[in-house]
C-alpha cells in the first residue's frame, strides 16, 4: 500500500521538478545523488536521457539499503532482490519484471562502462525510497523509509534489545525463511498455538519491564501472506492468568524474523513446545520458566581502565564540505556547517585528552571525497573512525539520533558512542543500524557514523545549533570513546 502512495508522489514530483533539470540542456548538469543524506559517489555519475529522465547507477543504491544484485552477462539481465521482492531488468529494455509481474520503466536499462544505470522514478517506486530535488545544489536526494514496527508502538522500540540486521545472505532470488508461520491461536488451556511450515526455531525468551513483557523471537521465519496482510496482529487474552494479549510482528525483513510480544499482567515464565509444524507456548508460574537470555546490560562487568603503551589516534570527520553542503536546515543552515562546528568541538575536548591523538579528515570548510576520507585514517594509521553528520527527511517530521556501522566489528563501538550520544542530544532515541555506508565500510579499523538529528526538524534543529547543546554532545562523543576504548 506504501508502495503505490509512494508511486503516485513521486510521479506528481518528478512531474514538477525534473523539467527543469531538461531546460538546462542536456550536458549543463551532473545531478549528485544521495542516500539517505549520504552522496554516492560511483564510476558512472546518474545522468539525463532524452533531456528530461534521470538515470542513476543501480549496484550502488540498492546495495546501500539491503537488497543484492547480479548480473549475468550471458543474457544480460539484472536481478535485484532481498528476502521478499525481486527485481529482473533487461538492460537495453525498458519493461522489468517486479516480482513477477511486468513493470514499465520510462527509458530502458543501459550498461556504461560495466554500470547499469535506470530510472530514477522507477528506483523511487519499485525500492521504496522517497525522492527529492533540490534546485539549489542540483542534487537528488533518496530516503528509505523508516519501517516502523506494525504491532511495536513507537516509544517502547529502543527498550527492546535490536537484533543485529545481517544484509549478506541466502543469494537465492525467491523468500528463503526457513519457517513460515501460518496461524496464530489460543486453544483452550490459554495457550498460544503457532501453525508453521518448514522450521521454526525459538530464540531464548527475554522479559522487559516497563511494563512487564515477554518477548520472543523466532528468527529466518515469516508470515503466511493472509498472516501479514492482517490488519491486527495481536490476540486478546481475556481472563488469562498472566497475560492481557499477545502481540506477533514481522520484526526484520532481510533475513525475516517474527516477535511475539505478551502484554502481561502477572509475573510470568514461559514454556514453549515445538515440533511437527506447531510451536506451543505456555505462560507459567516464573519458577517453572525456560531459561531466559541474558540480560545484555548484566553482561559486561565494569572493567578496570586501562593506561595504553601509546596514545590511541581517532579520526573525527565532518561530513561534507565545500561544495557539498549536506543536507538543508530549516533555519537555513547547512549540514556541513553543523558537522563542522560539532567535530571542532570534539577534537578540542581530545586535545586534553593524554591517551588519545584527534585529528580531523576535513578541518575547514571544504570538499573531500569519501576515498580521501578512508585514505585520511589509513594513512594516519587510525584506531578508530567517526564520521559526524545530521539527517534529513523530507517530510520534516522525523527526530531522533541515530549511529551506524557496516562490518561487525564496528558494532561495540557504534554502541558506546550511541548510548551516550542519544542521551546528550535528549532527542529520540532511533538506535544503532547496521548499513553500508562508504566511510564505514572501506575503513579497516572500527568506524561508525552518527546521524545527530534532523536538520528537517524544526524542534531538532533547535538543539542541533544550540552552542551549548553542541559541547554536550561533544562531551557525549568523547566519553562513548573513552569507554570503548577502556581509558582512565
Ligand atoms: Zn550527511
Amino acid at each position: 500500500m506504501k508502495k503505490l502512495m509512494l508511486a503516485l508522489l513521486v510521479v506528481t514530483m518528478l512531474l514538477s521538478l525534473f523539467p527543469g533539470i531538461g531546460l538546462a540542456g542536456p550536458s549543463a548538469v551532473v545531478p549528485k545523488l544521495y542516500l539517505n543524506g549520504e552522496q554516492l559517489k560511483s564510476e558512472v555519475e546518474p545522468q539525463m536521457i532524452k533531456g528530461m529522465y534521470t538515470v542513476v547507477p543501480i549496484r550502488i543504491v540498492s546495495e546501500s539499503i539491503g537488497y543484492e544484485v547480479e548480473w549475468n552477462q550471458a543474457s544480460k539481465l539484472v536481478t535485484i532482490h532481498n528476502g521478499n521482492d525481486e527485481i529482473i531488468l533487461q538492460i537495453d529494455d525498458s519493461s522489468a519484471l517486479v516480482n513477477q509481474s511486468p513493470v514499465q520503466m520510462d527509458v530502458p536499462a543501459i550498461v556504461q562502462n560495466g554500470v547499469t544505470l535506470i530510472p530514477l522514478r522507477f528506483v523511487g517506486e519499485q525500492l521504496g525510497l522517497k525522492v527529492e530535488w533540490d534546485q539549489q545544489t542540483k542534487s537528488v536526494y533518496l530516503t528509505q523509509e523508516v519501517q516502523d514496527n506494525p504491532a511495536e508502538p513507537e516509544e517502547e522500540q529502543t527498550e527492546e534489545p535490536d537484533k543485529p540486521e545481517q544484509t549478506e545472505d541466502s543469494g537465492s532470488g525467491t523468500s528463503s525463511a526457513g519457517g513460515t508461520v501460518t496461524s496464530v491461536a489460543v486453544d483452550d488451556e490459554g495457550a498460544i498455538v503457532l501453525a508453521y511450515r518448514g522450521e521454526v526455531e525459538p530464540d531464548k525468551p527475554f522479559k522487559l519491564d516497563n511494563p512487564q513483557r515477554i518477548v520472543l523471537d523466532l528468527p529466518d521465519a515469516d508470515f503466511a501472506p493472509e498472516l501479514l496482510d492482517a490488519p491486527d496482529k495481536a490476540l486478546s487474552l481475556p481472563d488469562h492468568p498472566y497475560a492481557g494479549q499477545v502481540r506477533y510482528s514481522l520484526f526484520a525483513n532481510d533475513p525475516p524474523a517474527v516477535r511475539l510480544v505478551f502484554d502481561l499482567t502477572a509475573d510470568a515464565g514461559i514454556k514453549l513446545e515445538n515440533g511437527d509444524g506447531q510451536l506451543r507456548i505456555v505462560l507459567t508460574d516464573p519458577a517453572q520458566s525456560e531459561a531466559w537470555e541474558p540480560d545484555p546490560d548484566d553482561k559486561e562487568p565494569e572493567q578496570q581502565p586501562v593506561v595504553p603503551d601509546k596514545p590511541y589516534t581517532v579520526v573525527i570527520d565532518a561530513g561534507h564540505g565545500g561544495e557539498d553542503p549536506g543536507a538543508k536546515g530549516v533555519n537555513g543552515n547547512w549540514e556541513s556547517e553543523l558537522n563542522l562546528s560539532l567535530s571542532l568541538k570534539v577534537k578540542e575536548l581530545l586535545d586534553q585528552e593524554p591517551y588519545i591523538t584527534p585529528l580531523l579528515s576535513r578541518p575547514e570548510d571544504k570538499y573531500v571525497t569519501l576515498p580521501g576520507r578512508v585514505a585520511f585514517a589509513e594513512q594516519n594509521g587510525a584506531d578508530l573512525f567517526v564520521s559526524i553528520h545530521g539527517n534529513s527527511d523530507p517530510k520534516g517530521t522525523a527526530t531522533g539520533t541515530e549511529t551506524y556501522y557496516t562490518r561487525d566489528d564496528s558494532r561495540a563501538f557504534a554502541e558506546a558512542v550511541h548510548k551516550e550520544l542519544a542521551a546528550a542530544t535528549g532527542l529520540k532515541d532511533r538506535g544503532v543500524r547496521k548499513q553500508s555506508l562508504h566511510v564505514t565500510r572501506e575503513t579497516t579499523m572500527p568506524a561508525i557514523l552518527l546521524e545527530t538529528g534532523f536538520l528537517s526538524n524544526p524542534s531538532d534543529v533547535e538543539v542541533l545549533f544550540d552552542e551549548e547543546a553542541q559541547y554536550r554532545m561533544a562531551e557525549a562523543i568523547v566519553a562513548g570513546i573513552k569507554h570503548y576504548l577502556n581509558l582512565p
